[in-house]
């Protein structure tokens, strides 16, 4: 079998890397790092630790391997793209051959790992096998399908940037969208393609969008604000049957209601990538299991991003993975660190409403307490010995009480500690 780390394969590769200026010395404490460092994945995880390594250590080899394209995007920015205009070539920021002169690493595009063997070390791959020192999965999560009847060609998610072309080039001619899922990412998708003057229905199973987040005072307010936008709502209920109609596609619902649409954009949520890593032998659960170190049931295997599972919680967030890029890099480098994670609101894209959430931990009891504002309202969960524990800020004004709430959490947090 072909051993891609060897130089005739052919990918992006560098002509003349560039050794960032600042030589850091490696602590003499530090063990030194098991080579190459192999990160499956090029996502914000993936090239966010390839990044903040090879910062910490000019010498280290890194290979990130990829299954897309390896440009750099925001995929957060997939979900307010068409308002902005923006196609996907305007969303793909750096390729991989400038991120490999950039960083000095090895990007491998459109290399599928298909199985990690573990005990050899070796990776096999659609391109041939690959020895790693210490393996890092940052191999993201995929959109769930829901069992849907009939013509599922009508059906698309959008996880990544090729998924966001296609949905570009299936918007053509089209003016009825109808978005199946009414949580967090549906409702940014409605705001954008409502905005974008598109005819959006969303079908979601909430009394009120985003219910698994928000009091009920401010899904109504949502709710109203995409109402106003043009966006209709189909709550209670779900897609059952797709089929095609003489103009478009006709959607049976569970209540027995139809919605006529010409494309529909499932947002029903996202499952970790498990697969490959089953096959190294590593413990997953909904995700793939991690210690606070990030480190997988398999010694010199770790996981990092939307892939992984840490005290049973999926945190499928930008802020998160940030936090463990810190601190994946120096465990990584020879100086083992628990990765923390300190209190991280989430902003929501939904500019007809903006809003800002800290979730309260779950299964924590107490109460929401709403209180409305000129353009919004401010919501605060409050436990039962009265102490804040997460909040909800929605419309422009509430925004200002930020970070007194947060600094609140904060205190109350550090107290029960
Ligand atoms: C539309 C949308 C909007 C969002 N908005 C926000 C936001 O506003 N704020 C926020 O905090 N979070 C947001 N998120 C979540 C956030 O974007 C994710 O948490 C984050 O991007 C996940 O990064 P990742 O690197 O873990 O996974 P991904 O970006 O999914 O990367 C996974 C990588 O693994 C590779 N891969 C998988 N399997 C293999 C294999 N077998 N072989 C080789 N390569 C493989 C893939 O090619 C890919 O490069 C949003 C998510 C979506 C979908």
């Amino acid at each position: 079998m072909l051993d891609i780390s060897e130089p005739v394969v052919a990918t992006a590769a560098v002509s003349a890397p560039v050794v960032p200026a600042v030589q850091l010395q490696t602590p003499p404490a530090a063990t030194l790092p098991r080579q190459p460092i192999v990160i499956i994945g090029s996502g914000y995880a993936g090239y966010g630790l390839a990044q903040a390594l090879r910062k910490a250590d000019p010498k280290v080899e890194i290979r990130v391997l990829t299954q897309e394209s390896g440009h750099l995007y925001s995929k957060p920015a997939l979900s307010i793209g068409l308002a902005q205009g923006k196609s996907a070539a305007a969303l793909s920021g750096e390729t991989p051959l400038a991120i490999e002169k950039r960083l000095n690493i090895r990007v491998y595009p459109h290399c599928t790992v298909e199985r990690i063997d573990s005990a050899a070390q070796r990776l096999h791959t659609n391109f041939g096998e690959m020895e790693y020192g210490q393996l890092v999965l940052a191999s993201g999560a995929q959109p769930i399908r829901l069992p849907i009847e009939g013509d599922t060609a009508a059906l698309l998610s959008v996880n990544n940037l090729h998924d966001y072309q296609r949905l570009r080039e299936r918007l053509v001619g089209v003016r009825r969208v109808a978005i199946l899922g009414d949580g967090l990412i549906g409702c940014e998708f409605a705001n954008d393609l409502a905005s974008s003057g598109f005819a959006v229905s969303v079908i979601g199973l909430g009394h009120w969008p985003m219910e698994r987040l928000l009091p009920e005072e401010a899904g109504r307010q949502l709710q109203l604000a995409l109402s106003e936008l043009g966006v209709s709502w189909h709550l209670e209920n779900t897609l059952q049957r797709i089929e095609p109609a003489e103009d478009g596609y006709r959607l049976s619902l569970a209540d027995g209601q139809s919605v006529e649409a010409d494309l529909v954009l499932s947002a029903v949520g996202l499952r970790p990538n498990l697969s490959l890593a089953e096959t190294a032998g590593v413990a997953v659960g909904r995700g793939i299991q991690v210690d606070a170190q990030l480190q997988t049931s398999q010694p010199g295997i770790y996981a990092l991003g939307d892939c992984i599972e840490i005290d049973g919680q999926l945190l499928p967030y930008l802020a998160p993975i940030n936090q463990g890029i810190q601190a994946l890099c120096k465990t990584l480098l020879g100086r083992p660190v628990k990765v923390s994670y300190p209190l991280m609101p989430v902003t929501v894209k939904t500019p007809a409403a903006p809003l800002c959430l800290l979730p309260p931990t779950v299964g924590v009891a107490g109460e929401w307490r709403c209180t409305l504002t000129a353009d919004g309202l401010s919501a605060g969960y409050y436990d039962i010995e009265g102490a804040l524990c997460g909040f909800v800020l929605l419309g422009r004004q509430a925004q200002l009480q930020r970070n007194t709430l947060l600094q609140s959490c904060q205190n109350a947090q550090r107290a029960v500690a």
